[in-house]
């Protein structure tokens, strides 16, 4: 039964670091990547990972539900008596 060279334990599988060499278990390391738990950090630090995750910023058009009661009560007092300018009307009136 293969021994782990990290955790000195028997266990059913080692897997070899391509890093150091060493014999690892699966608990003792990255076995996908047969990396060692002691030359993972070395790992991630030469790969620089390229998978930069691009958020999508989605611009979501969700209208807040503006919950504000508050009417708005705009009083337009317009109440600018028009200047009824009768035009027609001529002063014209010319008295003698
Ligand atoms: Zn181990
Ligand atoms: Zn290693």
């Amino acid at each position: 039964m293969p021994k782990c060279e990290i955790c000195y334990e028997d266990v059913d599988k080692v897997y070899t670091c391509k890093l150091c060499g060493v014999a690892f278990c699966e608990d003792c390391g990255d076995p996908k990547r047969r990396i060692c738990a002691l030359c993972i950090d070395e790992e991630e630090g030469e790969e620089e990972d390229l998978d930069e995750e691009h958020e999508d910023e989605e611009f979501e058009d969700e209208e807040e539900p503006e919950e504000e009661d508050e009417e708005e009560e705009e009083f337009e007092e317009e109440e600018e008596e028009r200047d009824e300018r009768r035009k027609g009307k001529k002063s014209r009136y010319q008295v003698r």
